[in-house]
């Protein structure tokens, strides 16, 4: 006997079909005598159709509260139905609220942090034999005040129970089967991983493979929450994510592309000390996420210093450079929003040499050129032409992963 909790995505209950499928896949695991914690998200794009109403009613953006306020109800929706049907197929549940559950946050509206989850009720429910399907996203701030987590918040919420209920086994159940070595749909000889750890998901994440929110797996990474990513539809394995993984012969785990760059470059800079402070803190100032850094070496007085930041912060970047006018003398700022990152990861290439260069051999075998470099630990990266992007995932995943 064990204390499971299971994640459900939006997808996975869109319909009255898919929500039985899911209440049977959840008694299946109650009659082998479990106890089970449920967390699941809005029905299909409910969140995405309750912001348009939103929009409709006020377009320049209501107030966060409010908005958080008719985002948790499509969680609402979701739970009671799925308690439903498992009432229907005779077996007991009941279903909870965030606030109910004892979901605790800050008061960041839209964006809520969790602070304690008050695991009281959630331990009654539990003693009682129930099984409890908790609204996933959502929580209660000091104030009384509804709170969300975020877009794909219930990642968190699932992990956060996990963690302070102290379960044996969470489960996040999505569309797909698992973290693929790349995009599936775009590589074709792509394959499941059976582990990953936890700093290679977060990369693999924040490259754009977006199995797992990023803050879920942060979470289980500071509480030591074993992960399973699997698929709702079809029972067979998932991947696990954890902390230490078996060493594979692999040092690549997987190839993930990243459309969402641009590259800015301000040219002819004066090459004296501090300006590279002046620029990032700007920068920062303007809340810009700045990725990759580039200087050039100094030439006749002038340098260059060119970066990428995520596309929707080109705009703020440069205006920010701009505003900079005055202090900085420079001669111009470029913006090319036709760039993508491929990146590899994994935490074998730490104690093996050659990985990089392996890997820019299979993108000059592509023809593929190379405008930026950056590396981490477990993690390369290359900017290149968004044109080459498919085929360079394909040549890179060809040379470390067939
Ligand atoms: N329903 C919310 C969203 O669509 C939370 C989630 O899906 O995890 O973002
Ligand atoms: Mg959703």
């Amino acid at each position: 006997m064990a204390l499971i909790v299971k994640k459900f995505g939006g997808s996975s209950v869109a319909n009255a079909e898919r929500v039985f499928n899911v209440a049977n896949r959840i008694i299946e695991d109650y009659k082998k005598g479990n106890d089970v914690i449920v967390v699941v998200s809005a029905q299909g794009d409910t969140t995405d159709d309750l912001i348009d109403k939103a929009k409709e009613i006020n377009p320049d953006g209501p107030s966060k509260r409010e908005m958080d306020m008719l985002l948790a109800s499509g969680e609402q929706i979701s739970i009671s139905l799925l308690a439903m049907a498992i009432e229907k197929l005779g077996y007991p549940v009941k279903s909870l609220l965030g606030w109910q559950a004892g979901f605790e946050t800050d008061s960041h509206y839209g964006m809520a942090r969790i602070k304690r989850v008050n695991t009281e009720r959630l331990q009654k429910e539990i003693d009682k034999k129930n099984i409890v399907i908790v609204a996933g996203f959502q929580g209660l701030n000091k104030y009384d005040d509804i709170t969300t987590l975020g877009r794909g918040g219930s990642d968190t919420s699932a992990v956060a129970i996990a963690a302070s209920m102290r379960a044996d086994l969470c489960q996040i159940y999505t569309d797909v089967d698992g973290v693929y070595t790349a995009d599936p749909r775009k590589v074709s000889n792509a394959v499941k991983m059976d582990e990953i750890s936890y700093d290679e998901m977060l990369e693999l994440a924040a490259m754009g493979a977006q199995v797992l929110n990023n803050r879920s797996v942060e979470m289980a990474k500071k509480y030591n929450v074993e992960l399973e990513v699997l698929s709702s539809l079809e029972v067979k394995p998932g991947t696990i994510v954890k902390e230490k993984v078996k060493m594979e012969k692999t040092l690549i785990k997987g190839v993930a592309k990243d459309n969402n760059v641009a590259r800015i470059s301000i040219v002819g800079l004066d090459d004296t000390p501090g300006v590279a402070f002046k620029i990032f803190n700007k920068l920062a100032q303007f809340k810009v996420n700045v990725d990759i850094i580039l200087q050039s070496v100094g030439r006749d007085n002038t340098k260059d210093i060119t970066f990428t930041v995520p596309s929707d912060q080109a705009k703020q970047a440069v205006e920010a450079i701009e505003s900079l006018k005055d202090i900085l003398n420079y001669k111009e700022i470029s913006v090319d929003e036709s760039v993508a990152k491929i990146s590899i990861v994994g935490a074998g290439m730490e104690s093996h040499p050659g990985v990089a260069s392996k890997m820019f051999e299979a993108l000059y075998d592509a023809g593929i050129n190379i405008q930026m470099i950056s590396t981490s630990e477990i993690k390369i990266s290359v900017l290149i032409d968004a044109k080459s992007a498919d085929n360079a995932v394909t040549a890179v995943h060809d040379a470390f992963l067939n």
